[in-house]
């Protein structure tokens, strides 16, 4: 049982999905949890679902693709929680289609979200990390960032980026004790895939030998494992969570 009782930990994107099984998985591991919605509504709908489920976690809306809404969203949960030892970049958003018919503005929104997010997000934390010299950064990337795929250049350019990210500041922040790694999950059960087409669907399950969709508590088994003890010595690496497609 991994127990993460003297640990804080900021998830963004904590509403829905992959994100709220990670704030369960932390929470049940003992850690204080604060997550981030896009909204106050979301963030607050999010709160109350949790609470019915006896896991207490505070909730913030704030647009990670916003600089300044993600520097006073850390400065919420850093006056919540008074530290941030675990940071959890979850928040994401994919918008389809076929490279020739991709707007500008998909294009735009996908990094904006998905990348600039991670930025805005780490930037505001990293200082304060810095200081405490201890930070367990998570980033949540995709297998298509690995493998491509088709309809998704935007988003798999954006996640193909995490992995440098990942990397780069895993050598810069590591003399602080500071590590950073990324998940990079498979097909997951979540309202993302829930827009896929059941002959979509069925495709992926070809590609996948464990011959399922991953649950969120799957990839919250990743997180939990980074940001615990267990993982002291991993930095800058790249955990594929994906039933065996890649
Ligand atoms: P999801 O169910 O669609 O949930 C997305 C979460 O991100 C929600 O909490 C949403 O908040 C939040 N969010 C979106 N845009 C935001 C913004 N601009 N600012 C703040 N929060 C924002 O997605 P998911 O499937 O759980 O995916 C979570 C992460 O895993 C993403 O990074 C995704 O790329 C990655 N991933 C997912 C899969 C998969 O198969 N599902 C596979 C690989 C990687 P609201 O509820 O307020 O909108």
């Amino acid at each position: 049982m991994i127990d993460l009782s003297s640990k804080t930990a900021l998830v963004t994107g904590g509403t829905r999905g992959i994100g709220r099984g990670i704030v369960e998985a932390l929470a049940q591991a003992g850690a204080k949890v604060v997550f981030s919605g896009r909204t106050e509504a979301t963030a607050q709908a999010a709160v109350e679902e949790l609470a019915a489920r006896g896991i207490t976690a505070y909730g913030i809306g704030a647009d990670v693709a916003s600089f300044a809404e993600s520097a006073a969203l850390v400065e919420k949960a850093l006056a919540h929680l008074g530290k941030i030892d675990i940071l959890v970049n979850n928040a994401g958003i994919t918008k389809d289609q076929l490279f020739l018919k991709m707007s500008e503005e998909d294009w735009g929104q996908v990094i904006n979200t998905n990348l600039t997010g991670i930025f805005n997000v780490t930037k505001a934390v990293i200082k304060p990390m810095l200081k405490a010299k201890y930070g367990r950064i998570i980033n949540i990337g995709s297998v298509v960032g690995s493998t491509g795929n088709p309809g998704q250049v935007n988003y798999a350019s954006t996640k193909a980026a995490v992995i440098g990210f990942t990397k780069s500041l895993a050598k810069e922040v590591a003399a602080r004790n500071i590590t950073c790694n990324a998940i990079a999950p498979g097909f997951i059960a979540t309202d993302m895939t829930e827009e896929l087409s059941e002959a979509q669907k069925q495709t992926l399950l070809e590609q996948i030998p464990l011959k399922r969709l991953g649950t969120a508590a799957d990839i919250a088994g990743g997180v939990l494992f980074l940001a615990s003890p267990l993982a002291d010595y991993v930095n800058g690496t790249v955990l594929h969570i994906n039933g065996g497609m890649y």
